[in-house]
């Protein structure tokens, strides 16, 4: 799944991407509210985590617009302490939910995992799956043949897009930008070196194989004879 983060301290928005990246979900972030805004109408967030005291647009009028361009997506407010009108102003304008500064990150975390649960119960499947391979996105787990595969951060993110693009070919590069959030050619055995893992998790040891290498072009995920 993935978070759009819109937050102007640097300090406070590396901490959040990083620790949203590890904790598996494809993070980008904004440090202002035009260029947060233009990536949320353009970019296919599941959920925003949105600043509300932002240079360029403040959260609300992020928000505002936000929904005004037909974005259902579930937005998490933060707030100062100080600003506990904007939490009401929030909330009325559409918010989700709001976080109060400073937070732990499990706290955010646990809101982020509740909006979206909340957020794709109707719309979206929850698990993804090809075979009898299943990935939960909620609970961040990954069985096949219902046996539980521990996978890193990375991995599961990989597997994940893969399965979400399943069919089709996948170009290193694509995965590197998705994955990786890189944008790079030269160094694509980062890539393979990942896929080699990923298969050696999910595929090695089960019949049939799902994940292939289309020569030259990159990486696909497929049923045999599907
Ligand atoms: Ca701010």
């Amino acid at each position: 799944m993935k978070i759009l983060v819109v937050e102007d301290e640097h300090k406070t928005g590396d901490y959040l991407r990083q620790g949203l990246a590890e904790s598996g979900f494809l993070t980008e972030l904004a440090s202002n509210g035009v260029d947060g805004l233009h990536q949320a109408l353009t970019g296919d967030f599941d959920l925003l985590v949105l600043d509300v005291m932002l240079p360029g647009l403040n959260g609300w009028q992020v928000l505002e617009r936000l929904r005004q361009g037909g974005k259902q997506m579930p937005v998490l407010f933060l707030t100062a302490r100080d600003q506990i009108e904007d939490r009401v102003k929030g909330l009325e304008l559409g918010a989700d939910d709001y976080l109060v500064k400073p937070f732990a990150f499990s706290e955010l975390l646990a809101r982020v995992r509740t909006l979206l649960r909340r957020g794709k119960s109707s719309i979206e499947p929850t698990v993804l799956r090809a075979a009898d391979l299943e990935l939960d996105l909620l609970r961040r787990r990954v069985t096949r043949a219902g046996s539980r595969i521990d996978l890193t951060a990375k991995e599961f993110a990989l597997l994940e897009l893969l399965l979400r693009r399943q069919g089709e070919v996948l170009p290193r590069s694509m995965i590197a930008s998705q994955v990786w959030d890189m944008n790079f050619d030269s160094d694509t055995n980062v890539i393979d070196v990942a896929i080699r893992r990923l298969r050696a998790k999910v595929d090695d040891a089960f019949t049939p194989r799902l994940i292939r290498t289309a020569r030259g072009m990159g990486y696909v995920l497929e049923v045999p004879g599907a």
